[in-house]
């Protein structure tokens, strides 16, 4: 193996460190999560994924004509990856997989104890009710569901060793009852805040409770909304990525190379014009490892979904000497490019933890300055130029 986890000084906890000299884009490792979900709006707008590992259900074409809002005819569909022959659906309630693997694992790890059995939505079934209250405290963009949460708990109770099943969850909680009150409320919105006991009271309703008391109580509920919040990864899936990923090993002429590429490039104006950012199969995900890696602002790593399904690739990004500390970023591509003291504010809020990457040590003496003056300052330069 090219990695191992120990104590990192820099984090005072858990790290990924590399064994070997690894060259950039080399992957670092490859795993499977613990649990994942699909977003709750994300599903009900027919972004069709496979129930378990979120791969599309849709082939490329249909994925196209349903973001473009018109009938659209791709070429080359040998390059499209979604097999119908394959899918399978669950005989009790009709959940939808990409294949029979899908099927027998979800059913195995969580989904014996969650399956609604009924083929028409009944409402009034608490885990239904959940998913309305989460919807409507959480409208898009999303960026996490309380099913992960659910599925966690349903995992814990099928697990063949609960006690084991139960230490591996605690793995990811470490942090104070009031920390995690604050990234509970953090996940929530200030908005929603006091929704939180709505929520708690839903779940205890919805799930079996034997064996997995120490997680239902006000606190115990609150510490896996604070787990998700820190812990969860957010990954995506999609179709016609794939298939534009796959036409580029297409063995063509120049000519239809560039007729090709801006057939591409049309199609995503449409579908950019139709449904904006919303182009993924979108969802949240726990990973036992890549939950290890530390954040830093000059990140050596990243995590990328090349399966097309719930599969996280950790790939190298630069050069990384053995003995060093793989790092990701926690922070999306915009709030990284911002100053020290408006990534610092992110990740003491979201991640209560104070940055002390190679960069903002670098950049210790750097004034300052908000992410609201930031702003202003792009829109100044904006305006003068
Ligand atoms: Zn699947
Ligand atoms: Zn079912
Ligand atoms: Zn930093």
């Amino acid at each position: 193996m090219s990695y191992e986890v120990r104590y990192s000084d820099s984090a005072k906890g858990r790290g990924l460190f590399s064994k070997t000299k690894l060259l950039c884009d080399t992957t670092i490792l490859e795993e499977d999560p613990l649990v994942s979900c699909q977003f709750q709006w994300n599903a009900a707008y027919q972004y069709l994924a496979c129930d378990h590992c979120l791969r599309p259900l849709e082939t490329a074409q249909e994925n196209a004509t349903r973001l473009t809002g018109k009938m659209v005819e791709l070429p080359h569909p040998e390059c499209c990856c979604t097999d119908k022959s394959r899918f399978s659906s669950c005989p009790s309630c009709g959940l939808q997989y990409c294949s029979t693997e899908c099927r027998e694992e979800a059913y195995n790890q969580y989904h014996r104890i969650l399956c609604t059995q009924t083929t028409d939505k009944n409402s009034s079934h608490p885990l239904e009710q959940l998913n309305e209250a989460w919807k409507q405290l959480h409208y898009p963009p999303e960026t996490s569901t309380i099913f992960l949460v659910v599925r966690l708990l349903a995992r814990i109770l099928q697990a063949p060793n609960r006690e084991a099943a139960i230490a591996q969850t605690l793995q990811f909680c470490h942090h104070t009852v009031n920390e995690d009150a604050d990234l509970a409320h953090k996940l929530l919105g200030e908005k929603f805040a006091g929704q939180l006991s709505l929520l708690h009271n839903l779940l205890v309703a919805a799930v079996p409770h034997e064996g997995i008391e120490q997680f239902l109580t006000f606190e115990g509920f609150q510490s896996l909304l604070a787990l998700i919040g820190t812990n969860g990864q957010g990954l995506g899936t999609s179709a016609i990525s794939q298939w534009v990923k796959n036409t580029g090993t297409l063995p063509i002429s120049q000519e239809e190379r560039e007729n090709l590429d801006s057939f591409v490039d049309n199609l995503y104006i449409q579908m950019d014009s139709n449904v904006g950012e919303f182009l993924n199969n979108e969802g949240v995900a726990l990973y036992a490892l890549q939950s290890a890696c530390n954040h830093s602002c000059s990140p050596n790593a990243e995590p990328r979904f090349e399966h097309n399904n719930h599969r996280l690739s950790l790939v190298a990004t630069r050069d990384i000497e053995e003995g060093e500390e793989i790092f990701i970023s926690y922070l999306d591509e915009c709030i990284l490019g911002r100053s020290r003291h408006s990534r610092r504010k992110e990740l003491v809020s979201n991640y209560l933890f104070e940055c002390h990457c190679s960069k903002c040590e670098a950049e210790a003496d750097e004034p300052d300055v908000t992410s609201e003056e930031d702003d202003d300052a792009e829109e100044s330069m904006e305006d003068s130029s």
